[in-house]
């Protein structure tokens, strides 16, 4: 690991401050992810601004039925808030999924948005990989590439998003709060992650040296909803596929419904098209195929990957079985 400086930010002014040039300089929180990085060399800024001791550590009630969540509440803290697990149970679901209970104890809210890629390529300093040193080339497209994309891909990158949290805020419509040098902003989750056709190496539109305050979680929807994740062993391991749905039947015929997949795509893969098709319709597996269908149709696995597009399919048909069940129970 290369030498590098610390130090401690008593408020966020002064965390902002402290970053100084961004592009040589990291915030740190929990660092689960960033001090793996900087080991192997993939990252190593010069400077790390530890945030720890904000006052970004608290879970509140926004008044309108809505959480604001503070960006450095740990995934644990989250995962098992009373709140979150009766109105937000997919969010508590998916990250207790996630990692390993220390991880999760260590891990933050802003800390899990931001983390890397898991393409063994990006961490493996002698091959080629666009994310870490653009303009170097992909080597995941003629390598071992069973666990990447297969929607929204370009031969620059094919990698997958590793978060299980950031899906299930993508069902929830979260948004991101971020601080600035010249203020406040928001960003709302389906445009917080940048389309990987902008560009492999940056993969968020948060501004450069902005740091995440808090993520605001509307009024949860009125049905149940459901975190479901397949993976390669039952404990510690990163999503193949993944999904966070809700649905609420209204009159027999499908109201409000959310649907997010994970594992598949660069950023949590909002199925924009699924949802569109199943709104106004009577619930059933026909129904439900279609609508997997609808969204999958732009896929574009690798000789590696196909399986994801039928695992993928299988996943949103059996999770809404399960939810539409339990809302006619
Ligand atoms: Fe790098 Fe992306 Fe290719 Fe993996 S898929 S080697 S992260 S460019």
């Amino acid at each position: 690991m290369k030498a590098f400086g610390y130090v401690r930010a008593g408020d966020i002014d002064e965390a902002l401050a402290l970053r100084g040039d961004p592009r040589r300089s990291r915030f740190l929180a929990g660092g689960t992810n960033l001090v793996d990085l900087m080991k192997t060399g993939v990252e190593s800024p010069a400077k790390l601004v530890d945030i720890r001791a904000l006052p970004l550590d608290r879970i509140e009630d926004t008044g309108d039925g809505g959480l604001r969540v503070g960006a450095t509440v740990t995934n644990s803290d989250l995962a098992v808030h009373p709140a979150i697990r009766t109105r937000y149970p997919a969010l508590s679901q998916a990250i207790l999924s996630g990692a390993s209970g220390q991880l999760r104890n260590a891990a933050t809210v802003g800390g899990n948005l931001l983390q890397r890629t898991r393409c063994p390529y990006f961490a493996d300093l002698a091959a080629a990989c666009n994310k870490r040193v653009p303009g170097t080339g992909c080597s995941a497209l003629t390598g071992e590439h069973h666990n990447h994309a297969v929607l929204d891909w370009t031969p620059a990158c094919v990698a997958t998003h590793p978060s299980d949290m950031a899906v299930a805020l993508a069902a929830f419509d979260a948004r991101i709060g971020f601080r600035t040098g010249t203020g406040p902003g928001e960003l709302p989750i389906s445009g917080f992650y940048r389309p990987v056709a902008d560009g492999a190496h940056r993969e968020t539109l948060l501004p450069e040296g902005a740091l995440i305050t808090h993520v605001v979680l509307p009024p949860s929807p009125p049905g149940p909803s459901r975190y479901r994740k397949v993976r390669e062993r039952a404990s510690y391991a990163f999503a193949l596929c993944s999904i966070a749905a809700t649905v609420e039947v209204h009159d027999g015929q499908i109201g409000d419904v959310r649907i997010a997949l994970g594992g598949i795509a660069a950023r949590p893969w909002r199925a924009r098209a699924a949802e569109d098709h199943l709104r106004g319709k009577e619930p059933g597996d026909a129904v439900f195929r279609t609508a997997a269908d609808a969204e999958l149709a732009s896929a574009r696995p690798l000789p590696g990957n196909g399986y994801k597009v039928r695992l993928a399919r299988n996943l949103i048909v059996s999770t809404l079985d399960e939810l539409i069940s339990r809302e006619s129970r």
